[in-house]
């Protein structure tokens, strides 16, 4: 049995969640679900974001279909508490380091770019960010100078196994795609970036089939709205990963459309629209179930080593849009559902 833990969390969650449920049911008639409580939704009901019991099917899951957390009622409360904080203490239980990416533009959708049709067009690559390590997780603190000036400081942290285990990822996702891998750092500047380069240069050696290059992460930013055409798979740290994907996705439209991966030692994994759970348009259904119906797509590739059935719905997906199926998000009119129907049919 394959059991897939539905975690819709708030807001617009529930609704984008259960449309991807309908599309995998489709294409995988076989996974069992069971639905678990967080975020906000959580913490209504339990006083936490991320109750034990949800914890534990994440770990009993095979996969985790995640939806959104988020909710303007809980914004007071102490951060532990706050919804935002249940994805943070799943990636870190279940040590999902590497977070997977894709940014392509699909035919039809050039105007939600922010880029240039022409540009926008040849958009098609991955970023595969470190999850668990960096600035963000080293060493934080505030002081005083002798002179009494404030003082905050995070410290820029990597050990060989962290980038080592990064790096495999990155290699090994380049060799799905067309075999090309840049990894992204600021070694000119930084020692931890220095160590980075040094050990993707050794994990390299285990593939001599991917052709791997080197960019400091200001070049890459600056090439990724120049020319994201040259992109194949990019690997790189925390902080640079974060600022770097959501360049990525707004170079290659609609928050809408855009799914994610949450990767660790093993084959389990976390997915989820890189959107959040959209306040302002929750309970009316609009939002647009792409993004989540892709992360499914990702979940089969990734967990359940089914790549063909998440070919399927990644065309489906394509199809519609080609064919003029849009939800609000993409200047159309379509609801929650009606988007996923048009998938359906594609399918
Ligand atoms: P988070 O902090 O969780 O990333 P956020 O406040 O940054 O959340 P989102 O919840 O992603 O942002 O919403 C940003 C904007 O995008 C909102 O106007 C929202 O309505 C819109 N949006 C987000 N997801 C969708 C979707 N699936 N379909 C249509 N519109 C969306
Ligand atoms: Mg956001």
């Amino acid at each position: 049995m394959t059991l897939i833990a539905v975690l819709a969390g708030d807001g617009i969650g529930p609704e984008v969640t259960a449309q991807a449920r309908r599309v995998l049911e489709v294409v995988a008639p076989d996974l069992t679900y069971e639905e678990g409580l967080v975020g906000g939704a959580a913490y209504r009901q339990t006083g936490h974001p991320l109750p034990e019991a949800t914890l534990a099917l994440a770990e009993r899951a095979d996969a985790i279909l995640f939806g959104a957390v988020g909710d303007p009622e809980f914004d007071g409360l102490e951060r532990a508490l706050r919804p935002e904080q249940a994805i943070l203490g799943l990636r870190k239980s279940l040590g999902l380091f590497a977070n997977l990416r894709p940014a392509r533009l699909f035919e039809g959708l050039e105007d939600a770019s922010a880029l240039k049709p022409e540009i926008a067009r040849t958009i098609d690559l991955v970023i595969v960010r470190e999850l668990t390590g960096d600035v963000y997780f080293g060493d934080k603190g505030r002081d005083l100078t002798p002179a009494g000036l404030r003082v905050g400081h995070d410290l820029m942290r990597y050990d060989e196994e962290e980038v080592a285990r990064i790096a495999h990822v990155g290699f090994g996702t380049a060799r799905t795609r067309r075999g090309r891998l840049l990894s992204v750092d600021k070694a000119n500047v930084l020692e931890t970036s220095q160590l980075w380069r040094d050990v993707v240069v050794e994990v390299a050696r285990d593939y001599p089939d991917v052709q791997l290059a080197h960019m400091y992460v200001d070049n890459a930013a600056m090439q990724l709205v120049r020319d994201p055409g040259q992109f194949d798979t990019i690997v790189t740290g925390n902080l640079f990963g974060d600022i770097l994907s959501d360049q990525a996705s707004m170079c290659a439209g609609s928050i809408g459309m855009l799914a994610s991966a949450a990767l660790g030692e093993t084959g389990k994994g976390l997915y989820e629209p890189i959107h959040g759970s959209a306040p302002d348009i929750a309970g009316q259904g609009r939002a647009n179930p792409c993004a989540t119906i892709l992360s499914a797509a990702m979940m089969l590739r990734h967990s359940l080593g089914r790549g063909d059935d998440a070919d399927r719905i990644e065309a489906a997906v394509a199809r519609a849009i080609s064919e003029g199926a849009r939800t609000a998000d993409l200047g159309g009119s379509l609801s929650t559902e009606a988007m996923a129907e048009r998938v359906l049919a594609g399918l």
